[in-house]
């Protein structure tokens, strides 16, 4: 009790707090360097078929090591460059970079799909977002059509407008949108609709423990919306034998998780590909 301390001043700073603070300041000064040095790293995880298992595409996904945290995971430095904005710059470096290995890829002919970027909605709320990506695929020579962006339900609706313009102008580039994380936000069927996206990814908590009762009407019901709306359907966090049989059963159409393969460095992925020839 701060009274029972004497002095008669109340303690609002717990010393945990300061820490996390002290933490949090630290972690935005390394990742500023990180962006400004390019110090990030991608990792690859491939997408495949559920009916003949060919591979069918990648999604890239960010990694830092810094050389004082360490390794941190996504989950833990994205909400801290969210807070301070630095995270549609991040997503522009992802961009730029998952861009150019998949043309290395394309041209070592060791993978011709399409490469899914997560962007979050602070970028893609941006007026000049489509433009950006045009940039980027004219500057590294990509074809729209081997470039897909996921964005989550909730970084959608925020903006519906400038979204939907973003959207339609990225689709006239042959870039498509996939909407990740489904079934853990709040769409309108007619949102979903409005938003015209290509793809639904279904969120790894639906598949995490199928094939139960409650998991199975998910994400049974997330396969009729996409069907009736004409959106190809991706479940992630496949890991085990049993997810994928239920999965392929049910008419899901493609599937990403580690019973495939887990997200690995370019470099890991070109030797995986090469050996599996
Ligand atoms: P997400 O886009 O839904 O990515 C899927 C996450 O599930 C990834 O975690 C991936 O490593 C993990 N995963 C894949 N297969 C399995 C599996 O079978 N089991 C389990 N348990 N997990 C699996 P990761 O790499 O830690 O990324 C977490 C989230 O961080 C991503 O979720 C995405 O929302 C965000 N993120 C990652 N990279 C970027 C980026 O470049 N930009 C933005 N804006 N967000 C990113
Ligand atoms: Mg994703
Ligand atoms: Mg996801
Ligand atoms: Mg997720």
């Amino acid at each position: 009790q701060a009274k029972s301390e004497g002095g008669g001043c109340v303690r609002f700073f717990q010393p945990e707090m300061r820490q996390h603070t002290e933490r949090k300041v630290l972690m935005l000064e390394r990742l500023q360097r990180a962006l400004a040095q390019g110090r990030f790293e991608l990792h690859y995880q491939l997408q495949f078929a559920l009916d003949d298992l060919h591979i069918s595409g990648l999604e890239a996904l960010l990694r830092w090591q810094d050389e004082e945290l360490g390794r941190l995971a996504p989950d833990e430095f994205i909400p801290v460059a969210i807070e301070y904005g630095l995270m549609p710059a991040i997503d522009l470096w992802v961009l730029r970079r998952a861009c150019m290995d998949n043309r290395l890829l394309i041209d070592s002919e060791c993978l011709d799909v399409p490469m899914a970027v997560n962007i979050g909605s602070q970028l893609f709320q941006q007026p000049d977002f489509a433009e950006r990506v045009r940039d980027i695929l004219s500057e590294v020579g990509l074809p729209g059509q081997r470039l897909e962006l996921e964005v989550t339900e909730t970084g959608a609706v925020q903006d519906a407008q400038v979204v939907t313009e973003n959207i339609r102008l990225l689709k006239r580039l042959g870039v498509s949108i996939a909407m990740d994380d489904f079934g853990t936000g709040f769409s309108s069927l007619l949102r979903l609709r409005r938003l015209a996206f290509d793809r639904l990814k279904i969120d790894r908590s639906f598949v995490r423990a199928l094939p139960s009762a409650s998991d199975q009407a998910i994400v049974q019901a997330a396969l009729a919306i996409a069907a009736s709306l004409e959106l190809e359907v991706i479940a992630e966090g496949v890991e085990t034998a049993e997810q994928l049989d239920y999965l392929r059963r049910c008419g899901c159409a493609y599937g990403q998780g580690f019973w495939f393969a887990r997200p690995m460095p370019l470099q890991v992925l070109r030797r995986h590909l090469v050996l599996s020839a």
